[in-house]
């Protein structure tokens, strides 16, 4: 199409939309600055709302969803400052011919830890029973050198071997045991910022533990087929 042909179709859809036509040789009014400010505008509030959903959407976990935090640890397994906590939650269970005090609602994961000891590290197992005693439990306290509860204080925690797993330390724990109860949903101190490598603490809910073990610790059959699928 020539140039005045292009003018002309121009000029001709001008009419059906009711604008003025232009002569011939000029070029068509480009959108007036104002337009082209508002559609300018336009794209910088939907970037901008783009960037707030895709910031939420990468939104830093509520410290009630973060496993294993004293916020969320007061949420599943209640208040350790309350004068009936330890009445009403905590109870004694044997691990590895040691007493430990634990919430009565994790039981079956630390009976289940005290199986991994045994099946996967008997020699270990068996001088725990043997050996000092430096393996604790339950204890209503902060973190040592810091503000926060330990979750001792919940009772999830336990500590094994603790002359040979000092704080800051490598430690001496079998990783096979480690590897199976990081797997299982538990979180061992040796894998902390600050390694305390005796440290074992479960970061299940109570719900998932009865879901998972049986009263005695063993894994149900759906979740064992779950581990070794
Ligand atoms: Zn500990």
């Amino acid at each position: 199409m020539s140039l005045s042909g292009r003018e002309a179709g121009r000029n001709m859809r001008r009419r059906l939309r009711g604008l003025p036509t232009i002569p011939r040789g000029k070029a068509a009014p480009r959108r007036s600055v104002a337009k082209r400010r508002w559609i300018a505008a336009g794209l910088v509030v939907l970037a901008a709302v783009a960037g707030v959903l895709a910031l939420r959407k990468s939104d830093p976990l509520l410290p009630t969803e973060i496993r294993g935090s004293p916020a969320w640890a007061r949420v599943y397994y209640g208040d350790p400052d309350r004068s009936d906590f330890r009445a009403r939650k905590i109870i004694e269970i044997e691990f590895l011919g040691r007493t430990m005090l634990v919430h009565r609602k994790v039981q079956r994961h630390f009976l289940r830890l005290e199986s991994l000891f045994e099946a996967r590290a008997p020699d270990y197992a068996a001088a725990v029973a043997a050996g000092e005693l430096d393996d604790w439990s339950y204890f209503n306290r902060s973190v040592r050198g810091e503000e926060y509860k330990s979750n001792h204080s919940f009772g999830i925690a336990i500590d094994v071997n603790a002359l040979t797993n000092v704080l800051g330390t490598v430690g001496d724990m079998p990783e096979a045991i480690v590897t199976q109860w990081e797997l299982e949903g538990g979180a061992w101190g040796g894998s902390f910022s600050r390694p305390d490598p005796m440290h074992f603490e479960t970061h299940l809910t109570p719900k998932e533990i009865k879901q998972r073990y049986r009263p005695d610790g063993s894994p149900k059959d759906w979740y064992l087929e779950e581990l070794s699928s």
